[in-house]
């Protein structure tokens, strides 16, 4: 066999090796999503497609739309007019126009005005889905409430409308929502999953009653709307500090398992944007995965391989018995400080709630386990400020990493 055939046949052993590789076993990667976002169908100020169009367009991966007690399908018309407190007047429908064809639109006339039919998510998926590129997973946000308390829940990947379950306590409309979801997935044998709204929005759900719920694990962490009190305030912890709270009740007294936070948008303001609005871009989650599917998308959210971002961007972590390890996609002139954050247990108690156990500027930053910590968490702060955030949420660029119980893969 002379030399040049070598190649040839080297060569093309090495294409079926890679075809091969890239259709069985793509290699994993990052995928970028949101899932908390609104529209005309509900209380958002635009139509679906300019919703699609804004995440497709800034590098997101996924969406969910997830309107209040709605879900995008069937007919919907919106009133197209100037007056106020009409989110759909006249010169946006030219603009939709515009932007997406002249036979995009649907109108017709009524008594006396005009309306606009919205995009169900039937025809934004043919618009806008593309393998590999972007994906819709099918939402809702449950919207029920206790007293002045609102109760939301967003469930996503479901078929069918989910209607608000009410109860006669936070912990009971809690438990009966979620329930819900979960009956519905089980019914379906469809991956659902349902993650827990804005706990510190009117400081809705204490710490306690978080870390009691059994039928998800998953809840904001971060929600880039208004009101949202992620920071806490004198009285009420952190959203970052109910978290630390409710993984040491979890795992030091209630018997459950880890909780796993998202950042979200709740976008639902696209014409005006500051920290007076509730604008897209603040808050996402990004998934470990091999393929853009939603079985992927929801099992890593549901495992807890994904992290939450307000800006930061990863490379990898990993976990093993001895050692958490984050890897920082570092951008130039940004300086990344990595803390890993846990509670320890002191003679059998629980001891500082939320304790930063290590904290370095390296990267790859390592923490080993000491073999005391109830969980531990990571969470990487960047030197430079978000710029997009809703007003007394002025804060760092983070990353927030997964807590997990050393010793222990992920659930
Ligand atoms: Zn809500
Ligand atoms: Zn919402």
């Amino acid at each position: 066999m002379n030399r040049k055939t070598t190649v040839i046949i080297l060569s093309f052993l090495f294409l079926l090796g890679t075809a091969g590789g890239s259709n069985r076993h793509p290699a994993e990667r990052w995928w970028k999503g949101n899932t908390h976002t609104h529209s005309l169908w509900s209380d958002g100020d635009a139509a679906p497609e300019l919703v699609a169009d804004w995440y497709r367009s800034h590098g997101y991966h996924f969406l969910a739309l997830t309107d209040h007690d709605i879900l995008s399908e069937g007919e919907k018309w919106c009133p197209i007019s100037d007056s106020p407190g009409s989110e759909l007047g006249p010169g946006r429908v030219v603009d939709l126009r515009e932007r997406f064809g002249e036979g995009w639109i649907v109108e017709r006339a009524t008594d006396g005005g005009r309306e606009m039919r919205l995009k169900t998510l039937a025809e934004l998926r043919e618009r806008f889905e593309a393998p590999g590129e972007f994906l819709f997973i099918q939402g809702e946000e449950i919207s029920d409430s206790f007293g002045s308390k609102p109760l939301h829940f967003n469930a996503l990947n479901l078929v069918a409308h989910i209607p608000t379950q009410g109860g006669d306590s936070v912990q009971e409309t809690l438990r009966r929502n979620v329930a819900a979801v979960v009956e519905q997935a089980d019914r379906l044998n469809r991956p659902i999953v349902v993650h827990i709204n804005h706990p510190n929005w009117i400081w809705a759900i204490t710490p306690e009653e978080l870390a009691a719920e059994r039928g998800t694990h998953l809840f904001e962490l971060y929600n880039g709307s208004t009101g949202c009190n992620n920071l806490g305030d004198e009285t009420h912890p952190s959203m970052e500090g109910v978290w630390d709270i409710a993984l040491t009740l979890r795992l030091a007294e209630l018997g459950l398992g880890l909780m796993y936070g998202l950042a979200v948008d709740d976008t639902h303001n696209y014409f005006s944007f500051g920290p007076d609005y509730s604008n897209p871009g603040r808050g996402w989650i990004v998934v470990r995965a091999r393929r853009l599917t939603l079985e992927a998308v929801l099992d890593a959210v549901r495992t807890g391989d994904f992290y939450s971002s307000t800006g930061v961007d990863l490379k990898d972590f990993r976990h093993n018995r001895t050692r958490y390890v984050v890897e920082i996609d570092e951008e130039a002139d940004v300086i990344y400080t990595t803390q890993f954050i846990g509670t320890r247990l002191v003679d059998g108690r629980p001891g500082e709630v939320g304790e930063v156990l290590h904290e370095t500027a390296e990267n790859p930053a390592t923490y080993r386990f000491r073999g005391d910590e109830l969980y531990v968490r990571a969470r990487v702060i960047s030197s430079r400020m978000q710029s997009n955030y809703a007003a007394g949420e002025e804060a760092p660029e983070y990353a927030w990493l997964q807590p997990v119980i050393p010793g222990r893969r992920r659930r």
